[in-house]
């Protein structure tokens, strides 16, 4: 599966330590990032991870494209809701598009931890049946 990691600034340290508790469902697959988180992730855990632009600089978008040719199966995207974003609008159309085609987004630990659980479990798999076609 292919997995996207995004996190604000605020949120960068609880996203290296997720990635470190889950490091072992995590590393059977394939990550992609915006730009610094996944610089963070890959120094906090030694993870392989495919790194588009900053998100402030374009890696929403990026990550937005994937998901709009079906290339993206999940996105965990640790927002600050506390702090105005520059690139807002990207934001919302990331988050827009996982609506449109249904790829699970978890924008929290908690959702997050059920999600790559879930993973682990298999319940992702028809994720595989829609890119059959
Ligand atoms: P960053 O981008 O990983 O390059 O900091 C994340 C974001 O702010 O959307």
């Amino acid at each position: 599966m292919k997995i996207a990691l995004i996190a604000h600034d605020k949120k960068k340290d609880d996203l290296i330590q997720f990635s470190q508790a889950y490091k072992f469902i995590l590393e059977k697959h394939q990550l992609f990032a915006t730009g610094t988180t996944g610089l963070r992730i890959e120094e906090g855990t030694g993870l392989s991870i495919h790194r588009f632009q900053s998100g402030p600089l374009g890696g929403d978008q990026q990550i937005g494209a994937m998901v709009a040719e079906n290339k993206m199966d999940m996105i965990i995207f640790f927002r600050d809701p506390l702090t105005a974003q520059p690139h807002e609008p990207d934001i919302s159309a990331l988050m827009r598009l996982s609506d449109v085609y249904s790829i699970p987004l978890a924008t929290n630990i908690g959702t997050a931890e059920i999600l790559v659980r879930g993973l682990e479990h298999g319940d992702l798999e028809w994720r595989e049946i829609t890119q059959e076609n």
